[in-house]
């Protein structure tokens, strides 16, 4: 054999063997998909008055405890951060009202702490979606504006319309202020977050003109719908209740009815973003969901 056929052909093996290796890593799916699903306490909201959770006058005289959650999406291609919450800001601050009364806020621990202890920094962030741009979602979104903010049309809209609409609608443009600058993907419809089916926005509008939810598909927990405000608690899940709040009523129970429709078909488990209960059943981080 010529002696350069000699020296290249154990290289072309080795070349060959180590491709073909990553390549049977990438099929059985370690290098590829989403990796870990983290829920962080983004905060505590007490509704005074219930009865603003129903658009047919059930709750009244009640109050019930909620909570704020934020979610951390690692992605073989990318990271995504799911709503951020109440501000940091209130930390240490104690129970705080707002909204005339109709809550008491609390923050105990920062969402830059968590994040901090699972070792992910803000600029670690690459996507960030809310599901609607209601106050108690964008808390801390000023501090992601290196992120691409990945939006629904109308929410884009509502939220850089005119000011006292936006409030109205209860949305806080200081929270949100420096996305102005941001990296902006904005779709109508659903949007395919890393393109290959596996973290994917669903519309949902109703609660808010772009409201929408997340569909996670986990390799051992399997797919995980992140419901944003489609419901509060269990009970206005159980029985289809819309908040009288809602920007539109009609869409939300159009918007339930296709979001259900998902969650029947895939077998997924909804997440019920504000529910208290639930939420204490979830692991949280640093443990995560895979
Ligand atoms: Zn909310």
């Amino acid at each position: 054999m010529n002696i350069i056929v000699r020296c290249i052909t154990p290289i072309i093996i080795f070349f060959f063997s180590i491709s073909f290796l990553s390549c049977a890593t990438m099929f059985n799916g370690s290098q590829s998909g989403v990796q870990k699903l983290y829920i962080m306490d983004c905060g505590h909201i007490t509704a005074n008055d219930l009865s603003i959770f129903s658009s047919e006058g059930f709750y009244k005289g009640e109050s019930k405890q909620l909570v704020d959650a934020c979610y951390l999406i690692q992605h073989a291609n990318g990271t995504l951060l799911w709503d951020s919450g109440l501000s940091d800001s209130l930390d240490g601050k104690g129970p705080v009202e707002a909204g005339g009364g109709a809550f008491t806020l609390e923050v105990k621990k920062t969402l830059a702490s968590q994040l901090a202890e699972i070792e992910v920094s803000p600029e670690d962030v690459d996507f960030i979606s809310f599901s609607h741009m209601h106050f108690d979602h964008t808390g801390n979104a000023n501090d992601f504006a290196g992120a691409t903010w990945l939006t629904s049309q109308a929410e884009y809209d509502t939220a850089w319309g005119p000011r006292e609409v936006a409030e109205k609608l209860f949305f806080a443009p200081d929270s949100y202020s420096a996305l102005k600058d941001s990296e902006t993907i904005t779709y109508e419809g659903d949007y395919d977050v890393f393109g290959d089916g596996s973290v994917k926005i669903l519309a949902a509008p109703g609660h808010t003109p772009g409201s929408q939810v997340l569909l996670v598909k986990l390799k051992e927990t399997g797919p995980v719908i992140l419901g944003g405000d489609l419901y509060h608690f269990t009970e206005n899940r159980t029985n289809k209740r819309v908040p009288a709040f809602n920007y539109d009523i009609d869409q939300s129970r159009l918007a339930i009815e296709r979001i259900e429709g998902i969650v029947a078909k895939k077998d997924a488990l909804f997440i019920i973003q504000h529910d208290k209960e639930q939420h204490a059943e979830l692991k949280h981080a640093p443990e995560f969901h895979k």
